[in-house]
């Protein structure tokens, strides 16, 4: 590569040192890390592959900072403290322009969530961004889908619905402005960390919402061996949804879109409401059903039970 990979990874992705539990970052065979005593460490990774996750049109910093986020929502959903970052890019040539504005998006993103890129991997090949994250949680309150039991409250933070929209938008016309609020969500939209963490030692199951409302609950009943009953009329429809379609597909971007990093969790039927205000202090969350005895998503309107085909995106349907 005509850059050298050294001076890429030197001009891009290494940053002066900002974690003191980060004990070697950028520049030697493997970083070395200090998990705090006590915590778990927590791990996640996941591939972006251009023209499959992204547009090929995308802006570079929406990229960088998806690549992130989608990891963040993962760390997020199982109440982690995030903390540390590995980049592996395999581009198909050296792009400045792209590789500024790209590592602007993922090291802002990386800044504010306390997140060090402490290592990674640069190759030649088509445009795909692998991102691993680290973070801790207290070894006993990690989040898990595994735990929701009958009778339990089902909450969604948040606008979901409004990233899947934004990406029909651009679908439809990749000219859609740019400021659009839903094209906005669908580029940047932000991993609900603090809610995470806030959850722990209180919902008693979460995930979050990357392949669709529907089809992630049927996920969570799965694992935690119940199934639940949404009432659709208590789904939350942003103004911006509204704005821009139909209740009825308002409404199906909802149960069925992706990727806006919203926390799909379940709370005990007495949670006090204490509690409940210093979580909306935070973000919105709804409530929009229960946990139940049995298998599978039921979804009811004005209390009769409605059939809503399918469930979630599936990569090998
Ligand atoms: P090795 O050949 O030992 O795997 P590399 O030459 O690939 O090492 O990488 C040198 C250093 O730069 C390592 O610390 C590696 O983690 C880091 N690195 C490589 N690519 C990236 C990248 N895209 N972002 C951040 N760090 C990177
Ligand atoms: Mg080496």
């Amino acid at each position: 590569m005509a850059l050298g990979e050294f001076e890429l990874i030197e001009r891009y992705f290494k940053r002066p040192p900002r974690r003191g539990d980060t004990v070697l970052g950028v520049g030697d065979d493997a970083a070395l890390l200090r998990v705090p005593p006590g915590q778990l460490l927590v791990a996640a990774v996941d591939t972006l592959v251009e023209g499959r996750h992204f547009l090929d049109d995308a802006p570079a910093d929406s990229v960088g900072h998806q690549s992130l986020a989608v990891n963040l929502s993962d760390l997020a959903a199982m109440g982690a403290e995030p903390a540390w970052a590995l980049l592996s890019l395999s581009l198909p040539e050296i792009d400045e322009a792209w590789l500024t504005s790209f590592a602007a998006g993922i090291q802002t993103l990386a800044a504010r969530s306390g997140i060090e890129i402490v290592g990674g991997d640069t190759v030649r090949g088509p445009l795909v961004v692998t991102v691993t994250v680290m973070g801790f949680v207290p070894d006993d309150q990690a989040l898990r889908r595994s735990g929701a039991r009958p009778g339990e409250t089902l909450y969604i933070s948040g606008a979901p619905g409004e990233a899947a929209a934004g990406l029909a938008l651009l679908r439809a016309d990749r000219t859609t402005d740019p400021d659009d609020v839903l094209v906005r969500r669908h580029r940047y939209a932000e991993p609900r960390i603090d809610l995470g963490r806030a959850l722990r030692g209180r919902a008693s199951a979460a995930m979050d919402v990357s392949d669709g409302l529907l089809g992630d609950l049927a996920k969570l009943c799965a694992a935690s061996g119940v199934g639940a009953r949404v009432e659709l009329e208590k789904l939350p429809l942003s103004r911006a949804l509204l704005a821009r379609s139909s209740r009825h597909d308002a409404e199906r971007y909802v149960l069925r879109g992706g990727d806006d990093y919203e926390l799909l969790f379940t709370l005990p039927q007495q949670t006090d409401a204490a509690i409940l205000a210093g979580l909306q202090a935070l973000c919105p969350v709804t409530r929009i059903g229960v946990i139940e005895r049995g298998s599978g998503v039921l979804c009811t309107r004005g209390g009769v039970a409605v059939d809503v085909p399918g469930s979630g995106y599936d990569h090998f349907a």
